[in-house]
């Protein structure tokens, strides 16, 4: 729920995190274990639980999330070296925060296919 989630509870400042960019319905943040020297979560500001949840209304939402991606890699200087994005959904892809993030990964080779 919205009162108890984490993602939801950095949204409204009450848990600190290193803030990357900000829209009106949108926030980035580096992650707190990053797994490559750049590792940013774009998440939309509203509860959203997953990639499954995602509903036409939410598209505003998205294209934010995705804009902030953007604004975070040419901010990290990856824009060009390239970059990857990630929507884990689910146990089987290990998604532990039920808010919807996007990773940001970038400023190293990354291996292909993912583990
Ligand atoms: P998931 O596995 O759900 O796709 O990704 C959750 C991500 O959130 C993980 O990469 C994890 O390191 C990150 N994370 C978990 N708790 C916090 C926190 O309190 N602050 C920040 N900045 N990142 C977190
Ligand atoms: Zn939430």
């Amino acid at each position: 729920m919205p009162e108890n989630c984490l993602f939801c509870k950095i949204v409204r400042r009450e848990i600190p995190a290193k803030i990357a960019a900000e829209s009106e319905q949108a926030l980035a943040f580096y992650d707190i274990n990053p797994q490559a020297p750049v590792h940013i979560l774009a998440i939309p500001k509203a509860h959203i639980e997953n990639a499954m949840a995602v509903k036409s209304e939410h598209s505003g939402t998205l294209f934010e999330v995705l804009k902030l991606a953007q604004e975070t890699a040419r901010k990290e200087g990856i824009d060009k070296s390239g970059f990857r994005l990630i929507f884990n959904n689910g146990p089987d892809a290990g998604q532990a925060v039920s808010h919807l993030h996007m990773h940001v990964l970038g400023k190293r080779k990354l291996a292909w296919p993912p583990g």
